[in-house]
């Protein structure tokens, strides 16, 4: 492990660590727009210069190795220097338009012109003009006068996807990125060159002039997208109302986890919460008697599930669980089905159409948490549960989020399960078919309105926090079952999903160990 001196400080980092990333290790910042540590070194911004003891003039950092008593320098007054210089450079044909460019507050033009730059421009001449606002995909658009030719787009299309829908085209300042003839960008992760473009060139159109960044919160997150997990910020609009259709939720930015999805997350996943603010979201308890709709108090809807559940034997009961559920909601579920000795439990329904998977990212299960499911032994025949239902032995069925009618099954089956039971109970954030035929239908809160945790397909914990309020009256489910336990005299029930974790870490020898704390920002592997 070479061992060098950066700016007085000693540091050891591993063999082939370039000295951008020995910097960032002491803290100190090499400025740079080309360099991204997911993709391989182009060398084209020439800002990262530093000083390099015995070189004669100053280094590209993105392109050197730390070597063993090597001395550097990243603020010498050449340095500095030839920073303003290559800024000044960089903005010779970049338009001045910060006050409608949708990148301001997060573009790195702007960040370090305050930085590095602050230098008098001396440009006179008209800028170069290029195509603006082009739409490159379903999801990007590019204005190609605001690009500093960094080609973090393309390689990513090369290196990441493998794709190569971009490149760059001509030569000198007619220089500009585009779409090879007859392509379009439109892969599975697309929208992941917006967030390497360092400036205003690729923006989203999805949120496009939706909202100012500076007026979003932050919450860091996990996607429910698939049984990857990738680690997601949520930012929301708080501060300023955001006249995006009532959406609450602007947007999902992927958040760094070395160990489940680097700095990536998929388009699916990132448009995927739409759900969130769409008109099935279910606000309050209702009932359905013979076609009429009542509303319910909570108190009525959680007497009538827990009378329900007390009224049938427990081979007259029928749940089935869902893997979209947090772990906290399925442990919570597996206290109550304890409590009344309920075994006819399942959680998988096949899908309708299999889903997709390839190697970077996304999984073929579209459910974030069966592994916590299986873990928390809530694995049955879900088929045989259906079938006791159209047989008449399960009296009482009580679904958690699924549509029955948009699985596998045949349409027949389910409507004849459905419609044989004597009480069908259906949870879930938003409405669908299967809830429409529900005598009780009870609004759960959605993946970014509570507190919980998924276990992926690997086995890693991961927290999910709340991001914006429940809609309605909508509850988490652990909240819900929580109620439902206590009103079948199991006492006082936790009041927070921390500590439904913990009696699950307490209870389950895979979680044993765990807890919100251990956790933390990056997940924590169950144990084999
Ligand atoms: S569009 Fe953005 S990411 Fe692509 S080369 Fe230009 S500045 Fe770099
Ligand atoms: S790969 Fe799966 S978890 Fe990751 S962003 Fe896509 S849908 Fe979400």
């Amino acid at each position: 492990m070479p061992k060098l001196t950066i700016n007085g400080r000693e540091v050891e980092v591993p063999a082939g660590t370039n000295l951008i990333e020995a910097a960032r290790a002491l803290g100190v910042e090499v400025p740079h727009y080309c360099y991204h540590p997911g993709l391989s070194i182009a060398g084209q911004c020439r800002l990262c210069m530093v000083d390099i003891e015995k070189t004669p003039r100053p280094t590209i950092a993105c392109n050197t190795l730390a070597a063993d008593g090597m001395v550097v320098l990243t603020e010498t007054e050449r340095v500095k220097e030839t920073r303003r210089s290559i800024m000044e450079f960089h903005l010779i044909n970049h338009p001045l338009d910060c006050p409608v460019c949708d990148q301001a507050g997060e573009c790195w033009l702007q960040i370090y012109y305050m930085r590095h730059g602050l230098y008098d421009p001396r440009m006179t001449d008209e800028k170069v003009h290029k195509p603006k606002a082009v739409p490159l995909g379903p999801h990007v658009i590019l204005d190609a006068e605001r690009c500093i030719l960094c080609s973090r787009c393309v390689r990513f299309c090369d290196e990441v996807t493998g794709t190569g829908e971009l490149g760059i085209f001509h030569r000198g300042d007619q220089s500009e990125i585009g779409l090879f003839p007859g392509q379009e960008l439109a892969n599975k992760y697309s929208a992941n060159v917006v967030d390497i473009c360092p400036v205003g060139a690729l923006t989203e159109r999805d949120f496009r002039f939706a909202v100012r960044v500076w007026y979003l919160d932050v919450t860091k997150s996990v996607c429910p997208g698939c049984a990857r997990g990738c680690n997601v910020e949520v930012h929301v609009n708080r501060r300023r109302p955001h006249h995006n259709e009532g959406r609450r939720v602007a947007r999902l930015k992927p958040r760094f986890n070395a160990d489940v999805n680097k700095w990536w997350i998929c388009d699916a996943g990132r448009y995927g919460f739409k759900a969130v603010d769409d008109k099935t979201r279910l606000r309050e308890p209702f009932r359905r008697e013979a076609g009429t709709v009542t509303d319910a108090s909570w108190d009525e809807a959680i007497a009538a599930v827990a009378g329900a559940l007390e009224r049938y034997a427990p081979d007259e009961v029928g749940v089935l669980a869902s893997p979209r559920m947090a772990n906290e909601d399925l442990f919570a579920l597996r206290r109550v089905l304890e409590r009344r000795g309920i075994r006819r439990v399942a959680f998988r329904v096949p899908p309708a159409v299999d889903g997709d998977q390839d190697e970077i990212l996304i999984r073929a299960d579209k459910n974030p948490n069966a592994r916590g499911a299986e873990l928390l032994g809530l694995d049955g025949d879900a088929a045989a549960l259906l079938a006791a239902a159209r047989a008449r032995q399960v009296k009482c069925l009580w679904i958690f989020d699924h549509d029955l009618l948009a699985s596998a099954w045949p349409e027949a089956l389910v409507l004849g399960a459905l419609g044989a039971v004597e009480t069908l109970v259906w949870v879930g954030a938003n409405a669908n078919a299967t809830s429409e035929r529900a005598h009780w239908v009870l609004p759960a809160a959605a993946w970014v309105e509570r507190e919980g945790t998924y276990t992926n397909f690997e086995g890693r914990v991961q927290r999910l926090r709340q991001a914006v309020e429940p809609l309605g009256q909508a509850l988490p489910e652990w909240e819900i079952l929580g109620r439902v336990l206590e009103a079948l005299g199991a006492g006082a029930r936790p009041p927070r999903a921390e500590r439904w974790f913990r009696e699950l870490a307490a209870a389950t020898p895979a979680f044993a160990g765990l807890s919100y704390q251990a956790i933390g920002d990056g997940g924590q592997m169950v144990r084999a």
